[in-house]
C-alpha cells in the first residue's frame, strides 16, 4: 500500500484531503474533533518531512455557493492549536486568490481551502474542477476514509492528475488495513453480528458476508422482522412486511453456505416506544399485541455471548436494541462486554457502521476491542462491493 511512510515531502507541496466535516454548535465551537485528530499524524508526517501542506475538506451540505455556518474559516485555529503551527486560510477552494495563495506558501507552512462543497462541481465530480485543484500540489494525499465511497473531485477524480504521487494518508491506511484484515484474511471461525433498525439497509451486505462468514448473529429492529416471516407474533415491533421474503430468503442462503444464524429466542418488550413504558421480557415468537420489541433478552444474550467466545474473528454493525434508552440497552452493552472479552483472548474485533461505534463509544470500550471504523458509510459500502473509489484511485496506475 503507498503511504505518507513511502514518500519523502522534502521540498514538496502536499495537496490533502482529509475528513474535516466536524459538528460546530450554534457559535461556531467544535463540539467533537477527531476527525481533526486523527488527521494530525498524517500532516505531522508531511510537515517534519520539510514540505508544505495543502488542506482540502468539505463540511455539512451546503446548498448555496457560501454559507456562513458550512465555512471552514470557524475551525482554523482549532487546528493549528492541535498542529502546533499557524494555519492560513483561503476563502476560496480555486481561484486566482488560492492560487496565489498557494505559490507564496514556504516550506513547514499550512494552508487550509474553503469548504469544497461551495462548488457544485466537487460532489459533481467534475474533471476540470479537480485539474484545478491538482494544480496546487506536487503530490495528493487522500486520508478522508468518511468520502472514500464517493467519486467526487477532490476524493477520486484528481489522483488521475498525479499518476506517480498520490499516497495514501494513516487514516486511510489504517481503516484499509483493517477491512481487508477481515474481509481478505478472517481467521476462522468468522462471526459478523448485525442490528439496527432495518433489514433493508443491510441485505447487500448480509449477501457479501454469507460467503466469508461462519455464523451470522442477528439483532436490533430487524429480527423482528425474521420472527414475523417465520411466522411468529411479533406485537407492535418494527417489521418491513415487504421483506419477510428476502428474510427467508437469507435463512436459506445462509444454510446452503453452511453460514450458522443466530435469530433472538426471548425478547425485552415495551407497551410503548419510551424509556419509562412498562417492559416484561417474552418468547420472541409469542410478542402480546400491542407490545413491541425493543431488545434482546438475556437467553439470547448469554448464546450471543456462547458463540462469539468461540469466534477468531468479528464484525459486529448495529445495536441489539434501542440502546439510546438506558432500559432496552442491555443487549446491546451485554454483545460489546462479550465483544471485549473474545479481543482480551486473542480475537480480532471490527467495529463500524453508525450506532454500533456510538453504543462502543457510549461504553466506553473503544480501546478495549482490535479496531473501529470511523466511516460508517464508507465501510459498509466496501463490504458491499469489496472496493471503494476513493481507494481503487489511488491504487491504479
Ligand atoms: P441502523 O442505523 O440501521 O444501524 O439503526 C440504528 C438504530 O436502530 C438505533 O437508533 C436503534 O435505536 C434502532 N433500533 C435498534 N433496535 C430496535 C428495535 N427493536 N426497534 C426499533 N428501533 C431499533
Amino acid at each position: 500500500m503507498k503511504t505518507v511512510d513511502n514518500y519523502n515531502f522534502s521540498g514538496k507541496k502536499a495537496l490533502v484531503r482529509v475528513d474535516f466535516n466536524v459538528p460546530l454548535d450554534s457559535s461556531y465551537n467544535i463540539t467533537d474533533d477527531t476527525r481533526i485528530r486523527a488527521a494530525i499524524p498524517t500532516l505531522k508526517k508531511i510537515l517534519n518531512d520539510g514540505g508544505t501542506v495543502i488542506l482540502m475538506s468539505h463540511l455539512g451540505r451546503p446548498k448555496e455557493i457560501s454559507e456562513e455556518k458550512f465555512s471552514l474559516k470557524h475551525i482554523v485555529k482549532h487546528i493549528s492549536q492541535l498542529l502546533g503551527v499557524p494555519v492560513k486560510f483561503s476563502n476560496d477552494c480555486i481561484g486566482a486568490g488560492t492560487k496565489s495563495m498557494v505559490e507564496g506558501l514556504q516550506k513547514g507552512e499550512v494552508l487550509l481551502l474553503e469548504n469544497l462543497r461551495f462548488h457544485k462541481q466537487e460532489q459533481a465530480g467534475t474533471k476540470s474542477f479537480a485539474q484545478e485543484l491538482s494544480t496546487f500540489g506536487d503530490v495528493y494525499v487522500n486520508d478522508a476514509f468518511g468520502t472514500a465511497h464517493r467519486a467526487h473531485a477532490s476524493t477520486t477524480i484528481i489522483a488521475k492528475f498525479f499518476p506517480n504521487n498520490k499516497v495514501f494518508g494513516y487514516v486511510m491506511a489504517g481503516e484499509i488495513e483493517n477491512i481487508r484484515k477481515v474481509l481478505d484474511n478472517a481467521h476462522k471461525p468468522f462471526t459478523a453480528i448485525m442490528g439496527g433498525a432495518k433489514v433493508s439497509g443491510k441485505i447487500l451486505i448480509i449477501d457479501q458476508l454469507l460467503d466469508k462468514i461462519d455464523n451470522l448473529i442477528i439483532g436490533g429492529g430487524m429480527a423482528y422482522t425474521f420472527i414475523k416471516a417465520k411466522g411468529g407474533n411479533v406485537g407492535s415491533s418494527l417489521v418491513e412486511e415487504d421483506k419477510l421474503d428476502i428474510a427467508l430468503n437469507i435463512l436459506k442462503t445462509a444454510k446452503e453456505k453452511n453460514v450458522t444464524i443466530y435469530i433472538p429466542t426471548d425478547t425485552v418488550v415495551a407497551n410503548a416506544f419510551a424509556n419509562e413504558a412498562n417492559k416484561q421480557t417474552v418468547d420472541i415468537y409469542s410478542i402480546p399485541s400491542g407490545w413491541m420489541g425493543l431488545d434482546i433478552g438475556p437467553d439470547t444474550a448469554k448464546k450471543y455471548d456462547e458463540v462469539i467466545q468461540q469466534s477468531n474473528t468479528i464484525l459486529w454493525n448495529g445495536p441489539m436494541g434501542v440502546f439510546e434508552m438506558s432500559n432496552f440497552e442491555s443487549g446491546t452493552k451485554s454483545v460489546a462486554e462479550s465483544i471485549v472479552k473474545a479481543t482480551k483472548k486473542g480475537a480480532y474485533s471490527l467495529i463500524g457502521g453508525g450506532d454500533s461505534v456510538a453504543a462502543i463509544n457510549k461504553y466506553k470500550m473503544g480501546k478495549d476491542v482490535s479496531y473501529v471504523s470511523t466511516g460508517g458509510g464508507a465501510l459498509l459500502e466496501y463490504i458491499e462491493t469489496g472496493c471503494l473509489p476513493g481507494v481503487k484511485a489511488i491504487e491504479e496506475e
